[in-house]
């Protein structure tokens, strides 16, 4: 069975520079991992490239058993849509709605909104008391913390976070990664975590190190 994410000698080749240079992975389906290295490693690029944000120059992704190369750029939008979650170290919350509106309007682009469901996720995320805030009235954490509900508002097969608690404080990050330990036991979906805070990337159960474009080691942690 081929595993939930394969990438193939991946190169991602840019005018100036060359961010991937023959990328090997392959992630089970459940597992979380995460990627590590210095800053201008490719972690961003190779992220992006698991969530069809960018394409490589040569090689191939493979996501759930589809190559990314397949989809036209609507197929790839509802690939996307219907697969991946988000998280990035902006919120990119929209500041003139609630937090409720902003986990609703990702259920909006999914299929169809429901706010009993999407209350139901604040509060999974410690929110109940902040549905009717705008991100302007919530703390940092808070806004990652809604960030998180409305990256899994939907259920997605994978989440895919960049520097996720790169605006947060220790006590802040600890809480978003205990927020996400306890939701990928209850529902195992697959997360790739991109992050250069070795606090971070220990509660994964892998960590793939790049340096140079390349993966440079990789080891599990349990
Ligand atoms: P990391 O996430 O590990 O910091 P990135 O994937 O962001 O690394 O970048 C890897 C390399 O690719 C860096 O040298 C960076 O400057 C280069 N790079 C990334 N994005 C672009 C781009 N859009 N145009 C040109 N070079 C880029």
């Amino acid at each position: 069975m081929m595993d939930f994410i394969t990438v193939r000698g991946a190169h991602r080749e840019y005018q100036t520079a060359s961010a991937l240079r023959g990328v090997d992975l392959e992630i089970a389906g459940g597992v979380w991992c995460s990627i590590v290295g210095p800053s201008g490693s490719g972690k961003s690029t190779l992220l992006n490239l698991l969530g069809g944000l960018d394409s490589p120059t040569k090689g191939q992704v493979f996501i759930d058993g589809v190559d990314l190369r397949t989809l036209s750029e609507n197929e790839m939008a509802r690939f996307r849509r219907e697969k991946i979650g988000f998280i990035f170290q902006q919120s990119y919350l929209i500041p003139y709605l609630s937090s409720l509106d902003n986990v609703m309007l990702s259920q909006y682009f999914h299929s169809m909104t429901d706010s009993s469901e999407a209350e139901e996720a604040l509060k999974r995320v410690g929110l109940g008391h902040r549905l009717h805030h705008r991100p302007s009235e919530l703390s940092g954490g808070e806004q990652q913390r809604v960030t998180v509900a409305r990256a899994l508002i939907n259920s997605p097969k994978i989440l895919l976070a960049d520097e996720p608690t790169g605006n947060l404080d220790r006590e802040n990050t600890k809480l978003i990664m205990e927020l996400l330990k306890r939701l990928h036991e209850e529902e195992r979906f697959t997360i790739v975590l991109v992050t250069h805070d070795p606090f971070v990337s220990k509660w994964a159960e892998r960590i793939v190190t790049m340096e140079d474009g390349r993966i440079i080691k990789d080891e599990p942690l349990y």
